[in-house]
């Protein structure tokens, strides 16, 4: 088997636009899986571990014209976090500015697969089960494709298309993932048949906008193991926000109603495309995942009524 390991961001492009059938690898802890139980051979592997471009992160502005900019209200700026960031860090470094990553980050495997698996492994292997998507889906994030074409922005809702099938090409690399840092109180919750070391039967990713102006602010979602991709429940989000805003409640932070939590959850098991399989029913994974949509939205409403939100990057 061959083994690539470019020293810089250049170098590992080029690498993959010469062997695009190579096969990257950052933590291995999905790629050393497949090829220690012989579910895959490549004949080349590109090692992405010595490309320090893929391994940091930093705030960067906000979306472009016309939108806030650092400091202002509203403009809390974007993280580019490098594909090659590990778990262990994200929950380390970026809890404040991205704190639904970080929850999800805290549920991955072990504290030994979270110091070696990377947001960009995840998204790489694309597995309708992988942790991040959800809260990347509710956080509208961008994920950054480079090749030696040049790079693309693809937003991480369209990112996937099928189990463990992305949009990404052969001659491409997964270099960053663009996510804007949290602009209200963002929550993650998953089910497993224990609480570590088991792929999820179903996840759950919220995240709350407050308006910046005006009655309305918005709210992002995400659904993870039941369906054959990562799904947002759009129109669990699109009730949510009318909810709030009809009842004044962004302004008053009041009590949310019980009818209105109820509705959300029932509108997220809708969302839903479940399968029967060995670790859940279909019927299982829509019951808990309207569970999970109630909790995770009492949760972040309460987080919202007693001001407790996070920092942003202005
Ligand atoms: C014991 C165990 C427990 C686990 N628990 C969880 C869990 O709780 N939740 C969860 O979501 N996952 C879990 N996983 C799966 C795995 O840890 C994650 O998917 C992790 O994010 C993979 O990251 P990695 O850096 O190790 O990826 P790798 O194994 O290096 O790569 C994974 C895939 O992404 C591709 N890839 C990697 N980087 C890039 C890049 N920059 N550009 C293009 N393609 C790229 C690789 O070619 C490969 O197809 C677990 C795995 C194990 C072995």
């Amino acid at each position: 088997m061959e083994f690539l390991q470019p020293r810089s961001l250049a170098e590992a492009i080029a690498a993959k636009a010469e062997h695009p059938d190579a096969v990257p690898i950052a933590g291995g802890t999905d790629v050393m899986v497949e090829i220690n139980f012989d579910a895959r051979r490549p004949h080349a592997l590109l090692d992405l571990n010595r490309v320090s471009e893929l391994a940091t992160w930093q705030c960067i502005g906000g979306w472009g014209p016309g939108e806030p900019g650092p400091g202002e209200p509203g403009g809390d700026g974007l993280v580019r976090l490098g594909a090659g960031v590990t778990y262990t860090r994200v929950i380390a470094e970026l809890g404040g500015l991205l704190p639904g990553l970080a929850m999800a980050a805290r549920t991955v495997g072990s504290p030994q697969i979270r110091n070696r698996g990377t947001v960009g492994g995840n998204l790489g292997a694309a597995s309708p089960a992988g942790d991040c998507h959800p809260v990347l889906l509710a956080a509208g994030a961008t994920v950054e494709l480079a090749s030696a074409r040049g790079t693309r922005l693809i937003p991480a809702a369209e990112f996937f298309t099928g189990p463990k099938r992305s949009v990404l090409a052969a001659d491409e690399l997964i270099t960053a993932v663009l996510v804007p840092a949290a602009p209200g109180p963002q929550q993650f919750a998953k089910i497993g048949t224990r609480n570590a070391m088991v792929i999820a039967v179903c996840a759950f990713a919220l995240e709350l906008r407050p308006p910046l102006a005006g009655p309305a602010g918005t709210v992002g979602t995400g659904i993870g193991s039941a369906g054959p991709t990562p799904l947002r429940a759009l129109e669990a989000e699109e009730f949510l926000a009318g909810a709030l805003a009809e009842a004044g409640l962004w302004q008053t932070a009041g009590r949310l109603p019980d009818q209105v939590a109820q509705r959300f959850g029932e509108l997220v098991a809708a969302a839903a495309r479940p399968i029967d399989d060995v670790r859940g029913t279909a019927a299982y994974r829509r019951h808990a995942l309207s569970v999970l949509a109630r909790r995770t939205l009492s949760w972040a409403w309460e987080t919202y009524r007693t001001g407790d939100g996070a920092p942003g990057c202005g």
